[in-house]
């Protein structure tokens, strides 16, 4: 059975790479009917919060990245990681090492001074028998301190990773750290925390980003040291910014959050996501169902995904237009009582929205701008875009939008049906264009010049609105404000 995992360190936001990888996870481990597992990795206490913790929880959850197992938090996890240090210690295959910070910086520094790696020199590695005969507690007694916890990495050869991604990764083992697995003051370490991890929760597929290719090969002689099959990698590419360099804030928003407060949706986003990296030829819209059924390792690209926002907005738009209305009118609530445009927890005809909403996603290419071509529907009273009005409300339409009133007034069906047939007649009978009444009549009831269809427009705001929004235009024409 397939297992993967995504694993954050909460001391940041969700952001747009970490749900691309959690994205991967999740796209895989249904592909192949396997599990999903969450788990936080929150063992730098200095820098992981519970608020960061809860905000990853609440991105994934708004992106449906629905996971089987967890969250795990591995700072509840801290006697499970101390019984396998000492079991590394006591196969010798860890040692105890006393130097201290300040002469690791001193004998680093030295030895860049002399063109030589930087690495740990080994001194407590190095210990003669005897030395390493006393025991730990005399140790320390004499050293004055607790001591770190190293693991003994191999001195020779080569550790190829085999990667799903990039193919064979060679590094030369005798540039890998004897790295820190436990500090002097109890806490695992990152390296020997997530192998422990892996191995405990039978990981089969590690798919993470390729900044950690670096760790993979130190990570493997961890897990052989722990005598565990070693998982498959796959390291997925950057993402860049549109200069090329490494996507951060600099770059605008890469919270997945902030996205949804953009009024993005988050299947557009999960769409834009998986297209930063993988393909499935020249589709670029996909449903769920088909990213979990075309989901593969094969069509995962090796270089660099580029950021570009616009291509995101575009998608959006796309999944604007295609989804139901009536969904839409529940997403678009938050966004008309942030705006102000309804009280907050305000009775709003759900029937009605939806109507007003399927006129509108064609146009809106978000949340944000659905709520706010909303406005003109819901508020009580418009206000005139200046150059709007000088341009179509002035004495020109004056008398064409009182005939009008006086038409609709009659009306009893105020369906864009018959919206249309009372307005032909006016035009026809003035022998004038449909623009000339449709735009000082737009204007009058959205107080700009672009909006849907005008009937529709009349339709929607109803008899009560449109006659009152005429009623103020001819007002504003007459007292010249
Ligand atoms: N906790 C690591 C991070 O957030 C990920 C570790 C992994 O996936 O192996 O970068």
């Amino acid at each position: 059975m397939i297992r993967v995992r995504f694993a954050p360190s909460p001391t940041g936001h969700l952001h747009i790479g970490g749900a691309r990888t959690a994205l991967f996870n999740y796209l895989f481990a249904r592909h192949n009917n396997g599990k999903f597992i969450l788990r936080i990795e929150d063992t730098d206490r200095t820098r992981s919060t519970d608020e960061y913790i809860e905000t990853i929880i609440e991105g994934m959850k708004w992106l449906k990245l629905e996971w089987d197992e967890g969250p795990f938090r591995q700072t509840d996890r801290f006697a499970v990681y101390k019984n396998y240090v000492e079991k590394l210690i006591k196969e010798g295959k860890a040692y105890y090492c006393y130097c201290s910070p300040e002469e690791l910086e001193q004998r680093r520094k030295d030895a860049l001074a002399q063109g030589k790696s930087p690495k740990y020199d080994g001194r407590c590695r190095n210990l003669t028998k005897i030395q390493n005969s006393i025991p730990k507690l005399i140790r320390d007694k004499i050293q004055k301190k607790n001591p770190a916890i190293r693991f003994k990495m191999p001195q020779e050869g080569q550790t190829v990773v085999d990667d799903l991604i990039r193919g064979k990764v060679v590094f030369e083992n005798d540039q890998l750290d004897d790295l820190i697995i436990m500090r002097s003051d109890g806490t695992p370490t990152y390296n020997f925390t997530v192998v422990v991890d892996d191995v405990y929760m039978d990981i089969t597929h590690v798919i993470r980003g390729d900044d950690h290719l670096n760790n993979t090969p130190k990570q493997i002689h961890i897990y052989k040291a722990l005598r565990h099959e070693i998982p498959l990698f796959a390291h997925l590419p950057m993402i860049l910014g549109s200069d090329k360099t490494r996507l951060s804030k600099r770059h605008g928003a890469t919270s997945v959050m902030a996205y949804k407060d953009m009024g993005y949706l988050p299947d557009a986003l999960v769409n834009y996501l998986v297209r930063l990296g993988w393909s499935c030829g020249d589709q670029e819209v996909f449903t769920r169902e088909e990213l979990i059924k075309h989901f593969s390792f094969e069509n995962v690209g090796k270089s660099s995904a580029v950021f570009n926002p616009e291509k995101l907005l575009w998608l959006n738009s796309q999944y604007i237009i295609k989804s139901n209305p009536e969904e839409l009118g529940e997403l678009v609530i938050p966004f008309l009582e942030n705006a102000g445009i309804i009280q907050k927890g305000q009775n709003i005809d759900r029937k009605w929205l939806s109507k007003a909403i399927k006129t509108l996603q064609e146009r809106a290419k978000t949340l944000v701008e659905l709520a706010n071509s909303l406005r003109y529907y819901i508020a009580e009273d418009v206000e005139y875009d200046e150059k709007a009005k000088t341009k179509f409300l002035n004495e020109k339409s004056r008398d064409l939008l009182i005939e009008l009133k006086d038409a609709l007034n009659a009306l009893s069906d105020f369906s864009a049906l018959e919206l249309e047939k009372v307005f032909k007649f006016i035009v026809e009978k003035h022998g004038i264009k449909l623009g000339a009444l449709a735009q000082p009549v737009r204007v009058a009831m959205t107080g700009g010049t672009e909006s849907p269809g005008i009937f529709e427009v009349l339709e929607i705001l109803g008899k009560e609105k449109t006659l009152k929004r005429l009623d103020k235009a001819v007002k504003a024409i007459t007292g010249g404000n």
